[in-house]
């Protein structure tokens, strides 16, 4: 049986099913067969652009980390690390610039999908210890980074007018393919993500406890704003989140205002949303750039800047894309989140 045909064998026994389990088994399905990354697959993300993304990141947590009086053991922490580039970026770039970084610490990779395990196996090699919750990372200094993960954790939503809200769930139609229940006809759409408040909470308890800082990197929007953010990507093209269930990038846009909530704790302090523009900025994404091409032929020159306008240009990545950090409340803002450090 296909996993289309079981979730409608699922809805015809147990009657509808709310938009958040839709997702999550729509999202685990989609992962667990397959590496959807890069141009043959459904999307592209900022490392796969361009090793600078890394290297920014890097930047950002050797600088955070001296700053910290440097720490002799560290837990570098990714979260849903997809092929392992940001990984493998974040790792050459801290043992070329603070070899001391690199000797104090150990990376661990928290990673559902088997496929993507074996995948980032490849490329790692055998250094980096797997999990497939944050939960099994032992206690310690953690520098942690999750881009693009909060956007595949599953959202409700609630339809309604007034003082009356009704969550939106999904239900086969009379032709037996899905529909979402009740219909949205004039009615507002508000979204909520207690899993991913659920998550933001857990990664700011271990900051309270440990000490480090962990860098969320999403689309999404500043201010809750009502409205239906829900959507899904196929070769690179929007498509139905109902049309194939697990397998279409199912993904909403991140509340960076709600994250905020769940990570301003009574230790801990959310910093930003920075647009992803004016962090790579601020970390000298742009100096970067210039040295690359330096030396670079005049083919390799041109990739380096479009890559480059990928990911800065407002109308490309660099104003949905959004950063936020977490960390404790006794600590100075981090780089990139000052605006007095801006140039
Ligand atoms: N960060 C990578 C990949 C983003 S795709 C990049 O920027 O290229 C989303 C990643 O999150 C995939 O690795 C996927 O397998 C993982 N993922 C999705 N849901 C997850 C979950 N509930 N637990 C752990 N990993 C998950």
């Amino acid at each position: 049986m296909t996993f289309e045909d079981a979730l409608k064998a699922h809805i015809r026994a147990r009657g509808a099913v709310s938009l958040e389990a839709f997702m999550a088994a729509s999202v685990a399905h989609y992962y667990a067969t397959r590496d959807p990354i890069g141009r043959e697959g459904d999307f592209t993300t900022a490392p796969e652009i361009s090793q600078m993304f890394g290297e920014m990141i890097a930047a950002f947590f050797v600088q955070f980390w001296l700053d910290d009086g440097c720490p002799d053991s560290v837990h570098l922490v990714e979260i849903g690390p997809g092929r392992g580039t940001l990984m493998h970026d974040l790792r050459r770039t801290i043992a070329h610039i603070a070899p001391p970084l690199e000797r104090a610490m150990d990376i661990h990779l928290i990673e559902a999908s088997p496929v993507l395990q074996k995948r980032q196996r490849t490329l790692l090699g055998n250094g980096p210890q797997w999990h497939t919750s944050l939960a099994t990372v032992p206690g310690g200094y953690t520098l942690l980074v999750a881009n693009e993960f909060l956007d595949a954790l599953p959202i409700q939503q609630h339809v309604g007018a007034d003082d009356v809200w009704l969550e939106r769930s999904v239900r086969l139609n009379g032709l037996g393919g899905f529909e979402f229940f009740p219909p949205t006809m004039n009615a507002q759409i508000r979204e909520r993500a207690p899993m991913r408040e659920e998550f933001a909470t857990a990664c700011a308890a271990r900051l309270d406890q440990n000490g480090g800082v962990a860098l969320f990197i999403d689309y999404g929007y500043a201010k809750s704003t009502p409205g239906d953010t829900l959507q899904a990507l196929k070769c690179h093209m929007f498509v139905d989140p109902l049309g194939e269930p697990g397998e279409t990038d199912l993904t909403a846009h991140v509340d960076f205002e709600s994250l905020a909530r769940a990570l301003n704790r009574d230790n801990t302090t959310a910093h930003g949303p920075v647009s992803q523009s004016e962090f790579l900025r601020r970390l000298g994404i742009e100096a970067r750039a210039r040295k690359l091409a330096e030396h670079a032929s005049s083919p390799v020159k041109g990739e380096i800047e479009s890559a480059l306008k990928r990911l800065i240009d407002p109308d490309q990545m660099g104003q949905l894309f959004k950063v936020m950090a977490c960390t404790r409340s006794e600590r100075a803002i981090p780089p990139g989140f000052n605006d007095a450090a801006d140039p």
